[in-house]
């Protein structure tokens, strides 16, 4: 049998992702984290690595470990060990990182993605540890020289390992859009890869489809976006099936991907795990997380985007399109569903708020959480505009000025006379509207009877949206002499 095309084999991609947890200070010392702070302003003993300077764990990074590690559905283990990660280079001051090695804070878990095309794919995620970061060598600096900045030293990390279950560049981005959504979605990390706070190592190989077989794999670096890292992994990808169909071997290395030139190089033999020397920190103790905090921790873990997102189409009732958008931010959602709680129709309620609360967001240029919306005063509004005591126009109005003032709807009706015209008003607007277009009056009584809905609109001008549009058109009918429209027979 002859292999034929690219389905002949299949990529195998793993990654291996750091994550910058969202924390006030460093991991194991006082420093603040602060990205683009002057460089080496954040520093002390502790992450200089001074003689004698003892390291503290950060607790409320351990408690962001954790909640990732729980979203993530591992287990959290009741007592791991921080080791030492030995290596030169000129941005590790201490000459070892701490890090986790044979017993990680978390292990075996799973996140499932979306896959292009429909249906959900998943990747098993080997490990999740805590470590701390490095500094940074500045290379562009001065000119002929490598500066090193530590402010990024001993700034709190997870390493999040996964399972090599993925079989495509496209996958592998989709995945990672998945993994982003939830950190961020956790308040775990901002998960900005331009900023260095979420860092992407992959390893690919390539292998005959089908076979079992393992290949040896290479590790790309420095994709530092979405696009970059489909892209590295695409060239990766076909630069060891060109070699495996010429017969090449594929060395074990480590590669250095530029974007600018759109391709990979190679950067170092890749280590092997004997090279780093791990062995115990001898100067942290274990660190036991006790069932407690687990239990506090996966308690508080909010619902995920697109679980609010099913369970609106669910229990609403709501078209796709609504339980999307509305569960795109936590404060639109919780909005949404304290307004569904008090009105008879759910969809009126998605109505009002991704129409009219999302064009006050946009008109303050504020955030939704920031506008102080009662969603009890807006359910009010919603039952006013479906009893017919506002046009929808007056609605909107009056939800205008709530937003601005805090008033209820009964006030700013009351003291702003936003309430629907009395019959009397409306009198006197149709017979100004008729008086100021005698030409137009004439034109319609002789049968252009789409000149009616200028009037409409004029009357609704005079009242500044506070005439029922319904009534407005009775009452110009039966002043312009007829009941109905002019071809209506019998009439
Ligand atoms: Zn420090
Ligand atoms: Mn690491």
């Amino acid at each position: 049998m002859i292999a034929s095309g690219a389905s002949s084999h299949e990529t195998i991609i793993g990654l291996e992702i750091h994550i910058q947890l969202k924390t006030c200070s460093k991991m194991f010392c006082g420093c603040r984290v602060e990205f683009g702070a002057p460089p080496n302003t954040h520093v002390c003993p502790v992450c200089l690595g001074l003689p004698g300077a003892l390291p503290v764990v950060n607790r409320r990074a351990i408690e962001l470990a954790v909640r990732a590690a729980l979203a993530l559905n591992c287990t959290v283990h009741r007592s791991s060990f921080f080791a030492r990660k030995n290596y030169f280079y000129p941005d590790l001051p201490k000459g070892y990182q701490i890090s986790q090695y044979d017993r990680p804070l978390a292990s075996d878990g799973w996140l499932d993605f979306p896959e292009e095309g429909g249906g959900a794919g998943r990747v098993r995620i080997r490990r999740l540890h805590v470590e701390e970061d490095s500094g940074k060598s500045l290379h562009d600096r001065f000119a002929g020289k490598t500066a090193v900045d530590l402010n990024r030293a001993g700034v709190p990390l997870v390493e999040i390992v996964c399972e090599p279950d993925l079989r495509s560049p496209a996958a592998a981005r989709a995945f990672l859009g998945r993994l982003k959504r939830v950190l961020e979605y956790l308040e775990v990390s901002d998960c900005n890869m331009e900023e260095g706070s979420l860092r992407v190592d992959a390893n690919v190989s390539v292998r005959p489809a089908g076979s079992g077989e393992l290949m040896t794999k290479t590790e790309v670096k420095n994709m530092n976006s979405f696009s970059q890292l489909e892209r590295a992994l695409a060239y990766e990808a076909a630069r060891h099936l060109t070699l495996v169909r010429s017969g090449e071997q594929v060395e074990p290395e480590t590669m250095l991907w530029d974007p600018a030139r759109g391709e990979a190089r190679p950067m170092r033999g890749k280590e092997e795990v004997h090279d780093y020397r791990y062995f115990p920190e001898p100067d942290l103790p274990r660190l036991e997380i006790t069932e407690d905090v687990v239990q506090r921790i996966g308690g508080s873990l909010p619902e995920m985007p697109w679980q609010k997102e099913q369970r609106f189409i669910d229990d609403y009732g709501l078209p796709r399109y609504d339980a999307e958008l509305l569960s795109s931010s936590r404060a639109l959602a919780d909005l949404f569903e304290a307004v569904a709680r008090s009105v008879p129709d759910p969809k009126e309620a998605s109505n009002w708020v991704m129409v009219e609360v999302l064009a006050v967001a946009n008109e303050s240029g504020r955030p939704v959480e920031q506008l102080n919306v009662d969603p009890e005063g807006l359910a009010e509004i919603i039952g006013l505009v479906a009893g017919g005591r506002l046009s929808h126009s007056l609605g909107r109005q009056v939800f205008r000025r709530m937003v601005e003032t805090g008033r209820s709807a009964g006030r700013l009706m009351e003291e702003e006379g936003l309430r629907l015209a009395s019959g009397d008003e409306l009198e006197l607007w149709v017979g100004e509207a008729l008086a100021e277009n005698p030409a137009e009056a004439e034109r319609y009584r002789a049968g252009e009877q789409k000149l009616l809905a200028f009037f409409i609109g004029q009357v609704m001008r005079k009242s500044q949206g506070k005439a029922d549009p319904g009534r407005a058109r009775q009452a110009l009918l039966e002043r312009l002499g007829r009941a109905s429209p002019p071809d209506t027979p019998g009439s």
